[in-house]
């Protein structure tokens, strides 16, 4: 006894109780007050739970889960009986509606409440009958369910005995009992422990015979149990792991036995356990000194009490402050998808992916021209690899065919007359994904070869203002639309920007993914080493000028006049406007966000050379992310694809510096002059000559655009 802090004749002390909260519970609160309570604050019968000791260094806590509260069709849940790990303690919740009223709540008299109804139930004998009602707990909660953060404060109401307890003795239940005594003392609480009807029954009395056999009885037995020669020590399941103080329960236990059964000396046995069975060794067996208080016989008299956790922060130790807790990570379903969405990248940086540029991907904006088939997918592939900001335009309806093949829409966005698409694609976008950053522009790009009434041509140069600042404003733009000529415009303003451009598109059985060269102007000073280079590089026997020109990667109109560098392999694709084959798009899409990835993942990103597969340049194919090519081209009808470069042309209609500086020229009035003359861009690049003089190849602006289809893309 020379180690224990507790000396005979000292005060009694006692090991708080602990509380544990299950993240389940504050779940349930949320859903039950969202869906249920409302602004209803009255208090909630909640259960708690808890158990005997069961390891020699950590206390047992009483602990709130799910089901310890009531369910929200109104019935408390049914909490299993005899569950020997969670024995049922009733507890009062105070949930307020704002942080103040949570502040501002009277502890001291909801103490005194809640005490008072312990010292009824002692004094009605309810307390006898179900001894859990001793542990009656207060809880006083705020939900702030914006932010998914909890305050609250628990609240273990004790009876103070005046004067207090003194303790004569108290050391390991082992040394108190005799061996035989022990080993039945054992048996008999193993036995209780696992039975189904006292598993959950935490205060009980132990009667030991004088051939030290034990027996566990009810506490309501104990008026008939005062035979001689018998041992009795009352016991309770101790859910303090110290050697040297018993658990909490034992407070109010005194209080009942001592205005019960007017006892001034009693023993006590403090149960723990240990791996699921009675351990002597770590239990106490205490014996303490009471006097029945002033004033305790009376039962309008109610005493003091005390029992608000002593909450332990970083910054509190020690001081009475209420805790708080945030789910947010674990909470709020955005942010529980926006976890799980992020840790299948990060897993991919694990192995696979060591260099995977995560914050790039996320902090990129893309814009993304057309919401069709090709535009669902990108925004989907996009959304997989973490981008979060994503602007769709298009100025079409979801008709009754596009559901199918366009993976953003479903049928209910095609009744009365159809949803807008820019509108159905960001709502679908965040239904998948609630905290990406999708916006919807509805809205008509302007298309060279279509002539505008002087009426309408405020309206135009308002388009083409608008998107030369969505594409100022993003990061990379993907040219998705269903026709040719609608590329035109985006074509040179990315240019002119130098912007990050890709291109998909569609023919019948085949497609066309292509990252747009820098533009022109681009001040990347590699291009002019690189035109160096260019006089000893062989284009074939194309010989269209420009040479200073040749080694900026081509955008989607330079393969109008330049040819693919591998233009033999290169099958002509139909130019007719068709149908596609189902599976192209996915897959086309696919391509061009592997494509973007692995420009933001080059060092030299948009100026980065493209790579064939079979490139003898062995510098980036060393690339984590592999070989970045400049086109993809694939086929179906072999199940073909291949890795193509063609470099810029001179007499580009879209990217060529003759094109772009006359833009940066004339502004609008260029635009003007190219939408409403069909051969103007053609006069202008010297293509109309060229044509007549080197290629009978026709550029062909007047492609049918009211197709229905939204599949139909020329190449
Ligand atoms: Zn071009």
């Amino acid at each position: 006894m020379a180690d224990t802090e507790q000396r005979e004749g000292s005060i009694l002390q006692f090991a708080p109780f602990q509380s544990a909260v299950d993240e389940g519970f504050w779940h349930k609160l949320s859903s039950l007050k969202l869906n249920k309570l409302g602004i209803d604050d009255s208090p909630i019968p909640i259960t708690g739970f808890y158990a005997p000791c069961s390891h020699s260094k950590v206390s047992n806590h009483l602990t709130l889960l799910a089901e310890s509260l009531p369910s929200e069709s109104g019935e408390q849940s049914s909490t299993a009986h005899g569950n020997r790990n969670r024995c049922a303690i009733p507890g009062i919740l105070y949930n307020t509606n704002t942080i103040e009223s949570f502040h501002t709540l009277d502890r001291t008299s909801l103490l005194k409440e809640e005490a008072k109804k312990i010292w009824e139930d002692i004094h009605s004998g309810k307390a006898i009958e179900d001894s859990s009602v001793l542990s009656r707990f207060l809880l006083i909660s705020f939900a702030d369910l914006k932010k998914w953060t909890f305050h609250y404060w628990f609240a273990f109401p004790a009876l103070v005995l005046d004067p207090p307890a003194t303790l004569v003795d108290l050391r390991p239940a082992s040394q108190w009992f005799s061996s035989e005594e022990a080993e039945s003392v054992s048996a008999a609480c193993n036995a209780w422990r696992n039975s189904s009807s006292t598993a959950d029954v935490p205060f009980f009395f132990i009667d030991i015979d004088p051939n030290s056999h034990a027996t566990i009885r009810h506490l309501k037995d104990w008026v008939t149990c005062q035979g001689d020669n018998h041992k009795l020590l009352f016991g309770f399941y101790d859910p303090c792991h110290l050697p040297n103080n018993p658990g909490w329960p034992l407070r109010n236990f005194l209080a009942l036995i001592c205005s019960r059964w007017d006892l001034t000396s009693v023993q006590f046995l403090c149960y723990r356990e240990n791996r699921g069975f009675a351990d002597i060794g770590s239990s106490l067996v205490g014996e303490a000194v009471i006097a029945v208080p002033q004033g305790w016989k009376d039962r309008q008299f109610i005493p003091n009490a005390v029992g608000w956790e002593l909450n332990r922060g970083k910054l509190n130790r020690g001081k009475m402050v209420p805790r708080c807790i945030s789910l947010a990570k674990s909470m709020d379903p955005n942010r529980l998808a926006e976890s799980a969405a992020d840790l299948n990248l990060k897993l991919m940086r694990w192995r696979a992916l060591p260099s995977l540029n995560l914050d790039i991907l996320s902090g990129l904006k893309c814009l993304l021209l057309g919401a069709g088939t090709l535009g669902c997918q990108v925004a989907r592939m996009l959304m997989a690899w973490g981008v979060r900001k994503i602007t769709l335009l298009d100025n079409g309806r979801v008709s009754m065919s596009n559901p199918l093949r366009q993976s953003l829409y479903t049928l209910d966005d095609c009744l009365n007359g159809g949803e807008l698409k820019a509108t159905a694609a960001v709502r679908s976008l965040k239904r998948i994904f609630p905290t990406v950053e999708a916006v919807g522009i509805v809205m008509a790009i302007p298309m060279p070869g279509h002539p505008v009434p002087s009426q309408e041509e405020l309206g135009v140069l308002d388009a083409c203002k608008t998107l030369h600042d969505l594409i100022d404003s993003h990061d990379v733009v993907f040219l998705l639309t269903d026709t040719r000529e609608s590329r035109w415009l985006p074509s040179l303003l990315c240019a002119n920007l130098d912007k990050i451009t890709i291109t998909a598109a569609l023919g019948f059985d085949s497609f066309l993914v292509m990252r747009h060269g820098a533009g022109p102007f681009s001040s990347n000073e590699d291009l002019k080493d690189e035109a160096v280079n260019a006089l000893s590089t062989d284009l074939g026997n194309l010989d269209l000028g420009g040479r200073d020109e040749r080694q900026r990667l081509g955008c989607y109109f330079c393969n109008d006049v330049v040819a693919p560098v591998d233009s033999t392999a290169n099958r002509t694709l139909d130019q007719q406007c068709t149908v596609t084959r189902p599976g192209l798009a996915p897959i086309a899409s696919a391509l061009a966000v592997e494509l973007l990835v692995g420009i933001l993942h080059h060092p030299r990103g948009i100026f980065a050379e493209g790579e064939a597969t079979s490139s003898s340049n062995s510098g980036s194919s060393e690339m984590p992310l592999g070989i970045l090519p400049h086109q993809i081209r694939g086929s179906f009808s072999q199940f073909s694809q291949m890795t193509l470069v063609g470099h810029s042309s001179n007499s580009c209609t879209a990217c060529s510096g003759t094109v772009v500086s006359e833009y940066r020229k004339r502004g609008m009035e260029f635009i003007l002059q190219a939408i409403n003359h069909p051969t103007y861009l053609e006069d202008l690049t010297g293509l109309t000559e060229l044509m007549k003089s080197a290629f009978s190849f026709k550029l062909d602006w007047d492609a049918d655009t009211d197709v229905d289809d939204d599949d139909c893309v020329e190449i």
